[in-house]
């Protein structure tokens, strides 16, 4: 009975030992042992929760646009859309919020990503998602093309003309630039194109897409 108690106090103990922050150099006790912020301690808990990243210990208002956009987007894995989290307006289109002025989330992704838009022109979706902000799935035409778009294509085509490779040439270009400009992590770039971390290292080392 001893022999048993003072080996169950002993695998506590190492237990217990075992029960730091996850986080390097961090010797605080654990928080949670289970769930999304298993491992970490409440001050990393804290920046996770409030900010989605574990490195991040400052005020949201310091984040650049960019880095606060990319947190307001989530992928699906159906339609591989990124969708946007926060506000809508009427026609379901997200509202993104810069320098306190509301602007469409769609609109703002492509000119971040892929360059200005020319007055007159609208920012139109290929999968049909008003809420979808994947820059690879947003093209420019006119207004016309845009009712004449959706009549044709209906709610059902989006998986489809889509396609589904994990990246797109432009992407791995897009995500190699993000990276350089230093404005988010690697984990923060794979939530949002819905891949591995993995998959964007192979990226930004140039082992995957060496051809780009
Ligand atoms: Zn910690
Ligand atoms: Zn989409």
């Amino acid at each position: 009975m001893v022999q048993l108690w003072q080996n169950y106090s002993k695998n506590l103990r190492c237990n217990m030992k075992r029960r730091r922050c996850k986080i390097q150099k961090c010797e605080c006790v654990v928080r949670y042992k289970t769930g999304e912020y298993a491992g970490l301690c409440n001050k990393h808990y804290l920046r996770k929760y409030k900010y989605g990243d574990t490195n991040v210990n400052k005020n949201p208002r310091d984040l650049t646009p960019f880095q606060r956009f990319i947190k307001h987007i989530k992928a699906n894995k159906e339609t591989r859309c990124w969708e946007w989290t926060r506000a809508l307006d009427k026609g379901g289109y997200g509202i993104f919020n810069v320098n306190r002025k509301p602007v469409s989330a769609h609109r703002w992704s492509y000119e971040y990503f892929k360059g200005k838009i020319p007055k007159g022109l609208y920012v139109l979706h290929k999968c049909d998602n008003p809420k979808c902000i994947r820059p690879s799935h947003l093209f420019l035409g006119t207004n016309q093309d845009n009712t004449k778009d959706r009549h044709i294509k209906g709610r059902s085509a989006s998986g489809e003309a889509v396609g589904t490779s994990l990246l797109t040439k432009s992407e791995v270009l897009m995500i190699r630039r993000i990276y350089k400009k230093g404005d988010c992590t690697q984990k923060s770039l794979a939530n949002t194109f819905n891949v591995s971390r993995a998959c964007i290292q192979a990226v930004v080392t140039r082992r995957n897409w060496q051809n780009v």
